[in-house]
This record gives C-alpha cells, structure tokens and sequence, in this order.
C-alpha cells in the first residue's frame, strides 16, 4: 500500500533547467510538502550523447535557490539510492531480462538504416511513424543469422496490438489510447542503457512513487508506462499530467517569450519568492484572484483539483510587475543585501562602495525596483565621476539656453549658503527660487535633475541631492553651467 505520498522531480542533465521544468519540480515538491510527504530527486542521466557537463549542478542550485528542499537524492542520501540513473543499470538490465523470458520483450536486430528506410517508406506512403515489428516473431534460425549480422540488438516491449488503454489522471480525468496506434518502443538501447520508458517505470516502482506529476508532453507515454506496469507485475503510481506552457502569443514557450533557464533568472535579479510564487500560478490557482502568495500559503493551499486542464500562459510582464511587489516588500536592510551583489558587479570598478553612501541611496530607487539586475543602471549616477549627457536636456520645454543657465546660476547662488544640505531645507529654497525665476517647478526643477543626475528620470529630486550632498551637487551645476556656455 502506498499510503505515503512519494513524488519525484527527474530531470534529464541534457541543458539547464527551463522555466518549464522547475515549474514540474515546483508541483511535485508543493504537493509533497502539503501532504507532508517525500520528495525525491532523480537524475535521469541515461541518455550519455545528450548529457551536458555542470547540468546536474545547475539543477540542484536553481532548486536550491528556490528553496526547493529534497528529502531524499542527490547529496541527501535516501534508503533507495542511489539516485542517478547511470549508477542503477543493473536494475534495468534485470527487468529487460524478465520482460524477455516471459515473452513481453524481444531483441530487434534491425540496422539504424533499415529503420531509417522504413521510416521513409512510411512518410512516401502517408502511415504513420513507427517500428514495423519485424522482429517480433523471429524463428529460432533467424534470430542466430540475425544475431551474426547485429551483435548489439535493442529490446523492444511487445507493445498489445489490439485493445484500449484507460487510465485515470488526477487532473485530466479518464484517459484512453487505442493500442493499435503505438508501436513496439525500445527499453534496452544497443549501448546497453535503457530507454526514458523503461528506467522511469523500473525507479518509479523502485523508489515507490506514489504520484507521478509531469508536464503534459508525456501523457503519450502514459499507457507504455501501464503496459509497463502490467507485464512486470508491479502496482503503478498515480499520474498527474501537467498543463502545457505557451507564451503571450500562445505558441509553444520559448526564449523567444523570455522563458529562460532559471539560473538566468536569478542573474537578472528576480527573487526567489517571485519566482516561486510565480511558477506556482502557472497552472495552478487558489481561485480567480488572488496573485501574491507566500510560500507557505502556498504549500497550505495546493491540489492538483485546482490545476488547470488548459494551458498556462507564461507572461513576462506579470513575473516583472510579481517581482516589483516583492521588492516592496523587503525590509530596506534585506533589500541592500540582495543588491549588492548587483552594485559590485554592475557599477564601474573604480567606484568604492561606501556601506554608508549606500545605505542612503537603496532607499530612494527600492519602490520603482523591478529586478536587481536593474539597480546600478538606476543608482550609477551617484557614483560616476563625470555624468554624460546631452547638453540640450538642460533646457526644458518652453525654455532657452539663457534661462536654463540663468536657473542655475541662480540655483547655484542658494545652495551655497545652504547650511544642512537636507530635503525640507533644499525644497524651501528651490521652490520659492521657481516664483522668483516666472519658470514652473516643473521647469526649475527638470533642469537641475539633468544637472545633477544626468538624466531627466530620477528618483524624488530634493531626497536625490540630499544623498549626493552638496559639494558633489554644487560641482555638477558648475559643470552643466560650463557645458551650456558652449552650446
Ligand atoms: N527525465 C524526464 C524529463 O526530463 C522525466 C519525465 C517524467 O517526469 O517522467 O522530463
């Protein structure tokens, strides 16, 4: 009896983990944790032509970064180890063996290019695709000529020609494939390294998983897997196929929508929350409005009963809005934590990042933060140098060069007698000083911003100069001054 939820997240190393992916791991590890049960890391690494080295580390610290703990597979032990595939052949190899003394399983001899022909002759004639069973009912004396001609045979499962096969998924309901349609597939491939079908059935039962969640381009594989089931006599797990990712424009999810790896998601400066909260909603909902959850919100409230049939869009603008919230949210300490790394890596070297001078600066961009990758391209000019701009951005709408470096000048007279160099203080000198110049505030205050910032978009402008500090400010004016003269 498996009373005890058991699931698994089985990643192929093949590349980095897509968002799709991690979105599978995310169910599985949800519906283990609100079930308090198991979940369990596999690595289906059977497949050596298509295995890319540092995939496997890549995996386990993207899972690591979400906070995705595993109780039981790589590198946390488990009593049904060892949990890479390429370290369980034996137990392939054993049920291959059984399938084929009792009849269920067979050696196919055929060349790569007979099969390639028959595939060929399939498409001239309109059939569809798949292995043309010629092996299956060798005599004795063909199978030796056979064998002097192939020493290394695949095995393929004898698939029922006949008949229907129903299952029930916890999410799609009844299920049936007419057998007819599905053709002898290999279990043993001729290196000696089993099939996704076989390997995944034989662990699957193994391991005792009770449920099986997995994204929906494997429910063809579903009733290979029960006639799998079936003919070694083992009990098969529950399944749960997992509703298709599209993009905005509801083709297939690519990079082509901002799907990407989720290692790079972490370095364009998404959240880990985000980024759970988000993959939890694709797919899946609590009910038609609520969007900001916490993990442990969510580990309370998930079911495959709320899983949706139909496909999830996967919209990047609502990931970057998610992020923003949840950049709200941090406390300002927590939020300079986590953009540090960004500032050390995105500012130019020779800036030194004083803890204080920064301190004051993450408090003015942390509302309008979307990612952390953003935050040096928001913040550097309070650390460059030299700003460059365009010097006609000093002169606004409905002004000339005359009046721009009058306001300045003007500005510039004020701010040095300023003796503390703070917000109230700079906003009863510079707003009185836009009557006393006939400009709007608007105007006044455009200029100055492109003054001191480089930029006509900034953060709140008296806060901005406040934390740039006077002499940084005085000599900006001073610059822009000199830079208009020689408009
Ligand atoms: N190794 C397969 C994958 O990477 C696992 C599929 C399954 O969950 O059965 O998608």
């Amino acid at each position: 009896m498996k009373n005890h939820v058991r699931v698994r997240y089985a990643p192929s190393p093949t590349g980095y983990p897509h968002v799709g992916n991690i979105r599978t791991a995310l169910f599985n590890w949800l519906f283990a944790r609100h079930h308090g049960g198991s979940f369990i890391v596999r690595i289906e690494d059977t497949d050596v032509a298509r295995s890319v080295k540092g995939a496997v580390e890549a995996i386990l610290d993207g899972l690591k970064w979400l906070g995705m703990d595993w109780d039981e597979g790589p590198g946390a032990g488990g009593s049904y180890g060892p949990y890479y595939q390429s370290q369980r052949l034996e137990n392939y190899r054993t049920s291959a063996a059984k399938l084929v003394a009792q009849g269920d399983a067979y050696y196919c001899y055929c060349s790569t290019e007979r099969l390639a022909e028959m595939r060929a002759e399939q498409a001239r004639r309109k059939q569809p695709p798949g292995y043309d069973r010629r092996c299956r009912d060798l005599s004795q004396s063909e199978i030796v000529s056979c064998r002097l001609e192939n020493k290394n045979p695949v095995v393929r499962f004898k698939f029922p020609t006949e008949g229907k096969t129903t299952f029930t998924d916890m999410v799609r309901g009844e299920v049936t494939f007419g057998n007819a349609r599905i053709d002898d597939f290999v279990l043993m491939k001729s290196d000696g390294y089993p099939t996704y079908h076989l390997a995944s059935v034989v662990d699957d039962h193994l391991m005792e998983i009770s449920h099986v969640l997995r994204a929906e381009e494997w429910l063809s594989s579903a009733p290979r897997h029960l006639q799998l089931y079936r003919a070694l006599g083992f009990t098969p797990p529950r399944f749960a196929h997992l509703p298709m990712l599209l993009g905005t424009d509801r083709s297939k999810l690519s990079k082509r929508h901002g799907a990407v790896s989720i290692t790079e998601y972490k370095e364009k400066g998404y959240l880990p929350e985000t980024m759970v909260n988000f993959l939890a909603l694709l797919g899946w909902s609590l009910d038609d409005k609520t969007e900001i959850m916490s993990r442990r919100e969510l580990i309370k409230n998930f079911s495959l009963e709320r899983v949706s049939k139909t496909a999830a869009i996967f919209n990047r603008e609502k990931l970057e809005w998610m992020n923003g919230v949840y950049i709200r949210k941090l406390s300002p300490e927590d939020f300079i934590k986590r953009a540090m790394p960004f500032l050390e890596e995105g500012l130019p070297r020779e800036v030194p990042l004083s803890d204080d001078y920064v301190r004051r600066i993450m408090p003015l961009i942390q509302e309008r933060t979307r990612t952390l990758a953003e935050i040096p391209g928001l913040t550097d000019f309070f650390f460059a140098k030299q700003l460059e701009y365009g010097t006609e951005l000093l002169v606004g709408k409905k002004m000339d060069r005359e009046a721009a470096g009058w306001a300045l000048s003007m500005a510039m007279e004020r701010l040095e007698l300023l003796a503390s160099f703070d917000e109230e203080q700079l906003e009863a000198v510079l707003r009185p000083l836009a009557v006393e110049l006939g400009l709007k505030t608007g105007q006044l205050f455009g200029t100055l911003r492109v003054a001191v910032t480089g930029r006509t978009v900034a953060p709140p402008l008296f806060q901005t100069m406040a934390v740039l500090g006077k002499e940084r400010c005085l000599s900006r004016i001073r610059e822009a001054l000199a830079q208009l003269r020689q408009m």
